[in-house]
Parts: structure tokens; C-alpha cells; sequence
């Protein structure tokens, strides 16, 4: 934009020299462009931060929306009510992985409080629906929430404790699942109703619960390393 304003400035000027004409005498077409040039020079500034603000958001909702996405791709989708809807986990960490997600725009668990403690009813009957649709007992899967949620829009993890798939790879899958850092239902909702919402875990305490030894969710083994609590796990897998 700025090179065009010189070029037209170049232009001016070499055609005053060449047929002494000033600004006055050029035509009313010339001098609205001239105007428009520079209307258009003063909000470059304001386009420009536009722009930048456009594609950084876009970018943002890409990295942090996913899971709305997900919400309405037909492949993912399992059920669908009023106020929820069921989807399979896009990278499922153990056989049977869903998430429950309102269709409520609920940011957060953190942001849920006393009045929506019936939406986050309805959400775990959804999760028992599941369990029941797959004919499987409630015993063998987890519903809870994780203590730092990765993705926006608030979620419901139900998941088999069997955690045999190929899309569990590092600790930090393990131990957010099988640590503190995995918040139960029940404890949850028993934490919203005595206080009126949840507290947010600690970053320090956070960061060691990410870190800590892998231990098996089905005996006393510690894994030395992923690879090892992988192999361990099929171990006490009945298929
Ligand atoms: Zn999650
Ligand atoms: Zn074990």
C-alpha cells in the first residue's frame, strides 16, 4: 500500500515537471484518488492489526476449539439430547473413551456452579447411558473431569480402565487419568454443592502429580518406563 501511494506521488510529480501542471490543475478524478490513497494510508495501521487479530484468533479457536468441532462431526457423534451430546474421544486412551459436553457454551468445570449442578446431572446420566448402550459395567470405566482441561468447552471423560490404546503414549496421558489430576464425578459435584464450585488444583502440586511414578491402575506394579506399563496392562486385559 505504501509503495503505491510513492508510485503515485513518482507519477505526480513527473507529470507536473512535464507539463507544468500543479495538483490544482489535475482532474477532480486524480485528486479522489489522491484522497482515497490516503484515507487508505491513515487506517493501514488499523487493517493491518485487523488482519493480525482475525488470523491469530483463527488460529486460537483451531488449537483450543476442537472439541466444538468434534461436537458436530458425524463420525465422532454417538448420542445427541436437549441439553448434551455424546462423542467418541478423537484420540481415545484406552478401548472405550467418550466425552459428555453440554450444548451449553460452559467454558470450564471451574466455571460451573450451584444452579448448573442439574445440567451436570443430566451429563452423567448420559455417561451411565453409554456404559449401558456398550452393555458394560460402570465398574470398568472412570467419569470424571480432568483437574487442568486442555480443551475449551467443558467435558465429561468416560473411560474403560482397561487404558489399552495406541493413543496413550506419555506420562502425562497416564497420570491424568490415573492420579489426582483425574477429578470423579461424584467428588466433583459433591465439591460444587458444599462449596458452590470447584478450586482449582494447585501448580505446583499439579506439575508432581504429572510427573509421578507409573503405576498400575490394576495392581501394585510400577512401570520403569511407558513401553513397560503398556506391555504390563495387557496382562490383566481379558481380550
Ligand atoms: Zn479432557
Ligand atoms: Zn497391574
Amino acid at each position: 500500500m505504501i509503495w503505491l501511494l510513492w508510485l503515485f506521488r513518482v507519477f505526480e510529480v513527473l507529470l507536473t515537471r512535464a507539463h507544468g501542471l500543479s495538483l490544482r490543475n489535475i482532474s477532480a478524478k486524480w485528486k479522489n484518488l489522491l484522497v482515497h490513497m490516503t484515507i487508505l494510508k491513515a487506517s493501514e495501521p488499523y487493517i493491518l492489526t485487523f488482519l493480525y487479530r482475525m488470523m491469530s484468533s483463527a488460529k486460537k479457536s483451531s488449537w483450543n476449539m476442537g472439541l466444538v468441532n468434534s461436537m458436530h462431526d458425524p463420525a465422532l457423534l454417538f448420542i445427541s439430547t436437549d441439553l448434551g451430546v455424546v462423542i467418541r474421544d478423537k484420540y481415545p486412551k484406552a478401548r472405550h473413551h467418550f466425552l459428555v459436553l453440554p450444548k451449553s457454551d460452559i467454558p470450564s468445570i471451574y466455571h460451573v456452579k450451584r444452579k448448573d449442578l442439574s445440567l451436570l446431572y443430566e451429563l452423567h446420566l448420559l455417561a451411565v447411558n453409554v456404559i449401558e448402550i456398550l452393555g458394560m459395567k460402570t465398574d470398568d470405566f472412570k467419569i470424571g473431569f480432568h483437574a487442568l482441561p486442555s480443551m475449551q468447552r467443558l467435558h465429561l471423560h468416560v473411560i474403560s480402565t482397561d487404558f489399552i490404546s495406541s493413543c496413550l503414549k506419555t506420562k502425562k496421558h497416564w497420570n491424568s487419568f490415573n492420579t489426582e489430576l483425574f477429578l470423579d464425578y461424584e467428588y466433583v459435584r459433591n465439591e460444587i454443592e458444599v462449596n458452590g464450585s470447584l478450586r482449582r488444583i494447585d501448580k505446583q502440586k499439579a506439575s508432581e502429580l504429572s510427573a509421578k511414578e507409573l503405576k498400575c491402575n490394576q495392581c501394585n506394579h510400577v512401570a520403569s518406563n511407558m513401553p513397560n506399563l503398556k506391555s504390563h496392562l495387557l496382562v490383566h486385559s481379558k481380550r
